[in-house]
């Protein structure tokens, strides 16, 4: 049995990245000035088929992120058996909202109060609150979503009314950056707005992607989203 599972370990492509972006997640964690107690690893498996997220399951992965909707309801019942926990991480459409609200545990793209109330609205009374992220906007570009750091306080206090909402804290997209340093500033940026309002429950940083893991963790995050680095190029 043993034997067996070391063969099937190495024959699971992803096992190695998996450790290896494990470790650099550890080690930026241990150089931060505020270290997490745990800093998750969200696999980001939009545009890949269920079998690589078979894959990084059976390595120990266990919260998956998607961003298109339909193609992550079809995974979803595909994949049905398995103990996964799934998260929303693309654009909000008025219209998706209550099959998002019903069929994810974690949302991580909500900028606007409208879409917030249909998410509490719709998710089923039955389950448990949805766990979501406002998305902030620091690097100010018009083509991504998120709110600005200003229209945060006032956000953060009208989502808290909703019961079925548990927001847990910041997700952000900043700009892609070559540089360490560059890359850290926005997420600097955002934790420190986000201690000011010392607010215990806004306790989450969504936080950081393939290109920018490192300064993602360095910087307080507590998920990175990771795609490219675990399952390699998206062909679309
Ligand atoms: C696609 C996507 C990711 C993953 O990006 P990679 O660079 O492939 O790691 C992370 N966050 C969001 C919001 C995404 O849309």
């Amino acid at each position: 049995m043993k034997d067996l599972f070391i063969i099937f370990t190495f024959m699971n492509p992803y096992s190695d990245r998996i450790t290896q972006i494990q470790q650099t997640i550890a080690q930026a964690n241990l150089c931060s000035p505020h270290p997490e107690t745990a800093v998750r690893l969200l696999a980001v498996s939009k545009t890949k088929p269920s079998r690589d997220i078979c894959f990084a399951y059976q390595a120990g992965l266990r919260h998956f992120g998607e961003s298109y909707l339909q193609e992550a309801l079809s995974k979803q019942k595909k994949l049905a058996h398995f103990a996964i926990t799934w998260h929303f991480i693309g654009p909000i459409q008025s219209n998706k909202t209550r099959a998002i609200a019903n069929n994810f545990s974690w949302v991580h793209s909500v900028d606007r109060v409208k879409i917030a109330k249909r998410l509490h609205e719709q998710r089923a009374p039955t389950l448990p609150p949805l766990n979501i992220f406002l998305q902030v906007n620091i690097s100010g570009e018009a083509s991504k979503s998120g709110v600005t750091l200003e229209q945060l306080p006032p956000l953060v206090s009208e989502i808290k009314q909703f019961k079925n909402l548990l927001l847990r804290g910041i997700m952000a997209v900043p700009e892609k950056q070559a540089d360490f340093e560059t890359q850290c500033r926005p997420y600097r940026d955002i934790y420190q707005t986000v201690q000011r309002l010392e607010d215990p429950t806004l306790n989450h940083f969504s936080f950081g992607m393939s290109g920018d893991i490192k300064a993602a963790v360095h910087e307080g995050a507590t998920i990175v989203r990771v795609g490219t680095a675990l399952f390699g190029q998206r062909n679309y």
